[in-house]
């Protein structure tokens, strides 16, 4: 497929719900996902370098599926390949990621739906060994992986530290104990709002009740303060509520989280390119609300495409307003569950000169200290004289650390998007990637969907 009609980079359940939906209506896509098979971190099951084989596809993604099947071969997927920019000239780079080389693809649009990326609470000891990201620690217990470590201690905040827990139960390996800083099972009015989506609060309370039955302690209110040692002998220091007192657990492995965030680092904006390019983002990518919303929002953004295209269908309006409304009701459950979580970290005028920011470059708070003095620098210069965002993830783990100190001593939020905006590539590539593919068009493989 030389000049597909559109490209949708991302192929969980927004990238494929919008490549059927362009499909459908008679374009050639071409799906490019980086993994070595469709789903995302939801619903990718087999095939995967044994990433979820024990996880049956749940039925929305079967159903999904046999969508992209019925469309007659319109949609060629390509797999283990990685969007890495869009050029000036409306050249799209992507990298094989298993010959490391980057080749061009060309077309008029393309959907973005690259899905999110995990925060991570910035404590004391959250760069060491032994200290992972719950998201990774998922995909191990998904994949059956044997843990490197017995006593594990989930903490941070967020739902997805309470499936995991769940999840680690139901295959054999209890977390030691879950520190969620929020109490997102207290009484509180926000938790009307998951009135609305019941099917999120009986997912908790299963989640609890398991965790009940396998006798984890899910310590909520429970701020973990520093991590500690070496991997397998970790010391995780947390306090309780109001309680002064540091408390201790020995871990031999640590998982944090904080929640989601958009994975859209450095991408080209929604819109209109300056290349001509028509682009639009979708799921995650766009707007944390789910996976259930991620479809809607796929096939929302297809349609816009679409309408531009002077593509559409008579039922368009309706079936638009369908997954307006689906999307409007995921906003506020998610409303409902950002409040219920709502946790207080620590004021970053507290936090203490050794604290890591950038795992990556081992930048520090004293080293943003440093640059700040006497005056707030511009974001080229925390970049490039700092370092910060500028490592191997260029900020997806560090930039909320750094904008909020920054807000925090100016009394003003500071811009989001001032230090990683939009550039290509989007990640550090090898410069030998482009030297031995540059400029030639990959060759696309048609791969069934699950
Ligand atoms: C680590 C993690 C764990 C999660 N666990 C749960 C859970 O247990 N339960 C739950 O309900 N929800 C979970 N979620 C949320 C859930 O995955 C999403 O809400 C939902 O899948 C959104 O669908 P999406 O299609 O927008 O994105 P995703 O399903 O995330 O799909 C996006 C895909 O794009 C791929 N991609 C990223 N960058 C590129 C690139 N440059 N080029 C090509 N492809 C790329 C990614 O590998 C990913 O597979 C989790 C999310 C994350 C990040």
């Amino acid at each position: 497929m030389n000049s597909p009609d559109a490209l949708v980079f991302g192929g969980g359940p927004a990238g494929v719900a919008a490549a059927c939906e362009l499909a459908a209506a008679g374009c050639s896509v071409l799906l490019v996902h980086q993994d070595g098979a469709l789903g995302g971190p939801v619903h990718r099951h087999e095939g995967d370098g044994g990433a979820s084989p024990r996880v049956a596809p749940s039925r929305r993604w079967r159903r999904l599926a046999a969508e992209m099947d019925g469309l007659g071969g319109r949609i060629t997927v390509r797999l283990r390949t990685a969007f890495v920019g869009l050029d000036g000239e409306g050249k799209f780079l992507v990298r094989d990621m298993a010959r490391n080389a980057v080749s061009v693809l060309r077309a008029p649009r393309a959907v973005f739906a690259l899905g999110a990326v995990e925060q991570v609470p910035p404590v004391p000891g959250w760069q060491l060994p032994g200290v992972m990201m719950a998201g990774g620690l998922q995909l191990l217990v998904k994949g059956g992986v044997p843990l490197p470590a017995k006593r594990v201690v989930l903490a941070g905040s967020g739902p997805l530290l309470l499936a995991l827990a769940a999840q680690m139960a139901r295959a054999g390996h209890s977390p030691v104990a879950v520190l969620e800083a929020g109490r997102p099972f207290r009484v509180h009015p926000a938790g009307l709002g998951l009135l609305e989506g019941p099917e999120y609060l009986w997912e908790a309370l299963r989640y609890q009740a398991i965790l009940r039955a396998c006798g984890v302690p899910y310590r909520m209110g429970a701020r973990v303060v520093s991590v500690d040692g070496a991997p397998g002998a970790l010391d995780v220091a947390f306090r309780a509520g109001a309680d002064p007192t540091i408390q201790h657990l020995d871990a031999g492995l640590v998982a944090l989280h904080d929640g989601l965030a958009p994975n859209d680092h450095g991408l080209p904006r929604a819109g209109l390119h300056a290349s001509g390019v028509r682009i639009q983002y979708a799921g995650d990518c766009r707007e944390v609300l789910g996976g259930r919303a991620a479809i809607a929002g796929g096939r929302l953004a297809a349609l816009a495409l679409l309408s531009e295209m002077g593509r559409t269908a008579p039922d368009a309006a309706g079936r638009a307003a369908k997954w307006e409304r689906i999307l409007s009701r995921h906003r506020r459950i998610q409303r409902a569950v950002t409040s219920l979580f709502a946790t207080e970290w620590p004021a970053p005028a507290t936090w203490p000169d050794h604290l890591v920011l950038c795992r990556c470059e081992n930048r520090t708070v004293g080293d943003l200290r440093a640059v700040l003095d006497p005056r707030v620098p511009s974001p080229k210069e925390i970049k490039l004289v700092g370092r910060f965002c500028m490592g191997e993830c260029q900020g997806r783990l560090c930039e909320r650390s750094v904008r909020r100190f920054l807000g925090d001593r100016e009394g003003v939020p500071y811009p989001a998007k001032s230090l990683v905006g939009e550039r290509w590539p989007v990640r550090p590539t090898p410069i030998t990637a482009f030297l031995d593919d540059a400029g030639a068009e990959g060759a696309a493989s048609s791969v069934p969907p699950t």
